[in-house]
């Protein structure tokens, strides 16, 4: 296996046995950031906070951006501000991470899978009609892995039965649809409610965290209660009051409050945005060269009115090769990868559902890997990995 080092943003040096199949773009800026945080004495949420929705919304254009623990914890929200409940069925896609799936069953409500498109990874708008019942209470959207889903499509759909759609756009900061004429970025949102991730497998991460946008106040004001526990007053607000505060409890909450020290890192990262979709536009654009014509695998396609951020590239192995000991041949040359996509319906808590055949979500996590891709990554590693996955498909 071969031994590499590698520089970061910063110039730390640090040691990775493989080229890795994700690796966050994180320096001295963010350090930095961090640093002065916790030296202000203030670290839970707070004033960065506050700045990071700010800059947030702006950056994808919307009215609202309310920051959280995590995206799970976004879409726990945002099904509950929607009215999603015990009996409810959420129409949703089986063939992505288990969150959105496991957010629905904690409300007591059933996912109703429907099956993806070949090509793009997401819900297939002509299957959507057919799967909503009278039970159905809300559509959750996924942009997979930064993919944007077929958004006008979903969202006609979704208008003719009175249903809110919420957009799982845990990969998708960055990524863009074409609206009017106009390239938007995802988030806006263009359905009712979008829910972003920070984890360090997506473009931008604050460690965990996540961010809910909408263009409703009423649904924006409900999540700032829901995240502090209910409270009608912000920790940082009663501080820094002249007056006595009693804070006061009207509704019932949780805790998922994003803290000022991911916020720093946070606003770090979304300036750092541009650059790093810059970089993986290049990179899947240099991808689909070097595999080329030849279709030693099939490589993601991108509809004229989506703009991915490239927050994973997924290929398609060819009929004859098995995904496991490709997998298992790449990692051997000192290339990590991962299986396709899961599919929540063949998962423990979900596989005595009932539901529609999903035979290209199946074959989607069966027959897919995805590639190394990363902004740091340099055209001779991606050389490296398309020759050895060209190889590794040959023999
Ligand atoms: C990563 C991911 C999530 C979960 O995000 P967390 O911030 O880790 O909770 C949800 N949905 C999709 C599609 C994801 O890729």
């Amino acid at each position: 296996m071969a031994d590499r080092t590698t520089t970061g943003a910063s110039g730390n040096a640090s040691v990775w046995t493989v080229i890795p199949v994700a690796k966050p773009l994180l320096g001295d800026i963010e350090g930095d950031a961090a640093r002065a945080v916790v030296l202000s004495g203030w670290i839970t949420q707070g004033r960065e906070v506050e700045a990071f929705e700010r800059e947030f919304a702006t950056a994808v254009g919307a009215a609202n951006a309310c920051a959280v623990s995590s995206c799970t914890a976004a879409l726990a929200l945002a099904l509950r501000a929607v009215g999603v409940g015990p009996g409810d069925e959420v129409v949703t896609v089986s063939h992505s991470f288990i969150a959105a799936a496991n957010c629905i069953r904690a409300l007591g409500a059933q996912p109703r899978f429907v099956d993806i498109e070949l090509d793009t990874f997401n819900l297939d708008p002509e299957l959507l009609d057919a799967a909503i019942t009278p039970r159905a209470r809300a559509i959750v959207c996924v942009h997979q892995i930064g993919m944007p889903c077929d958004l006008s499509r979903i969202l006609a759909t979704a208008k003719k039965h009175g249903l809110p759609v919420l957009e799982d756009a845990a990969c998708a900061a960055g990524s863009e649809v074409l609206t009017d004429g106009r390239w938007e970025r995802i988030g806006r949102p263009h359905g009712d409610i979008a829910c972003f991730s920070f984890h360090p497998r997506k473009v931008i991460t604050t460690g965990e965290g996540g961010m809910l946008t909408t263009a409703n106040p009423e649904w924006d004001r409900l999540f700032r209660a829901w995240r502090q526990h209910g409270m009608d007053v912000a920790a940082a607000d009663r501080h820094q009051a002249p007056a006595v505060i009693f804070e006061r409890y009207p509704v019932e909450g949780t805790n998922c409050r994003m803290t000022d020290v991911q916020a720093a890192i946070g606003r770090k990262q979304l300036a750092r945005l541009p650059h790093i979709i810059e970089r993986r536009r290049r990179l899947a654009d240099r991808y689909q060269d070097l595999f080329g014509s030849a279709s030693t695998v099939r490589v993601p396609t991108e509809r004229s009115w989506a703009r991915s951020n490239w927050q994973s590239y997924c290929v398609r192995l060819p009929n004859h090769v098995v995904q496991r000991e490709a997998m298992q041949r790449l990692l051997d040359r000192g290339i990590s990868t991962r299986r396709g996509i899961m599919c929540a319906h063949r998962e423990a808590p979900y596989v005595e559902m009932d539901h529609s055949p999903l035979p290209q979500s199946e074959a989607a996590q069966d027959r897919c890997i995805l590639l190394p891709l990363y902004p740091q990554m340099t055209d001779a590693e991606q050389n490296e990995v398309a020759a050895a996955v060209r190889k590794v498909c040959s023999e």
